[in-house]
């Protein structure tokens, strides 16, 4: 949750940074790198490029998500502010694992970390069927 903030907020921090110290020297090759999307376990490329706009920008921290997930968060992020000023409640659907078959599900809700998701099937057996 507060990473999601720090994301949106990061690019105008940087505006007051100095902008004259632009050492070129000591600076490390930088390398396209694979990293897992914490949304739908899919490894993306974080380019050589994005890593500089990123160091640029001062953000610390690599992108934990996919172009597609890091879409959908944004949109969810969006409906969410929306419902908080209209009052409504969206419809979203959210990308997931299953706990329990690790199949790929969506859920009407924006499950919270650690939480365990289910897709339909597990849901049904866990809850429906007694032992
Ligand atoms: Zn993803
Ligand atoms: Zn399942």
């Amino acid at each position: 949750m507060s990473d999601d903030l720090t994301e949106r907020v990061a690019v105008s921090e940087v505006e007051n940074l100095e902008t004259d110290r632009r050492s070129t020297e000591g600076t490390p090759q930088l390398e396209d790198t694979q990293i897992a999307c914490m949304d739908c376990g899919e490894s993306f490329v974080w380019t050589a490029g994005e890593q500089v706009f990123f160091r640029d920008k001062n953000l610390l921290n690599p992108p934990k998500r996919c172009k597609d997930c890091k879409k959908a968060k944004n949109l969810r992020l969006d409906a969410i502010e929306k419902a908080k000023v209209t009052g409504e409640r969206h419809r979203i659907e959210v990308k997931a694992n299953c706990a329990r078959c690790s199949n790929p599900t969506t859920v009407p809700f924006y499950p919270s970390q650690g939480r365990p998701v289910f897709c339909r099937t597990c849901f049904l057996e866990l809850n429906g069927k007694p032992k």
